[in-house]
C-alpha cells in the first residue's frame, strides 16, 4: 500500500467504490466518469505505479488482471459483443492514477486509433 494513493485506499476501502469482481490479487470497479456504457478499472492489489514499472517479480500479475477482466466482460455483458483494454502509462497517454490499472471499455461501437 502506497500511503497517499487513491487506488491503494479503494483496494482498503478508505475510499468507497463500487464492485464489479474481484479475485486474490486483483481488484475491478466501476470508473467514476464512464467514457461508455461498460467502463470498469482492474487494478491489482498491490501498489505497482505503472506497466512501466512491472518486474519479472511480479509480471504475472498483468496475467491476473487481464483474467480477471474476461470476468468483468462476462458479468458487464460484452464478451460477445466486443470490449477494449486500455493500459495508460505516464504522461503523454494521459495517465492521471499513477497505480496499473486496466480500463475495461464496451457496451458501444469505439472508436480506433485511439485518440
Ligand atoms: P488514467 O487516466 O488511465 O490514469 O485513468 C484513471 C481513471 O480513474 C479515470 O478514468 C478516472 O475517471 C478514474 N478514477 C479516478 N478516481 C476514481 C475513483 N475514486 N473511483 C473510480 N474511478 C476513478
Ligand atoms: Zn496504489
Amino acid at each position: 500500500m502506497s500511503n497517499d494513493c487513491i487506488f491503494c485506499k479503494i483496494v482498503s476501502g478508505e475510499i468507497p467504490s463500487t464492485p464489479v469482481a474481484q479475485s486474490a490479487t486483483a481488484y475491478a470497479f466501476a470508473d467514476l466518469a464512464p467514457q461508455a456504457p461498460v467502463h470498469v478499472l482492474v487494478i491489482p492489489k498491490e501498489h505497482i505505479e505503472s506497466a512501466d514499472h512491472l518486474t519479472a517479480a511480479n509480471a504475472a500479475v498483468m496475467g491476473d488482471l487481464m483474467l480477471l477482466a474476461q470476468e468483468v466482460a462476462e458479468v458487464e455483458g460484452v464478451r460477445d459483443s466486443g470490449y477494449r483494454l486500455i493500459v495508460n502509462v505516464g504522461a503523454d497517454a494521459g495517465m492521471t492514477v499513477p497505480h496499473l490499472h486496466l480500463h475495461v471499455m464496451g457496451g458501444r461501437r469505439l472508436e480506433w486509433p485511439a485518440g
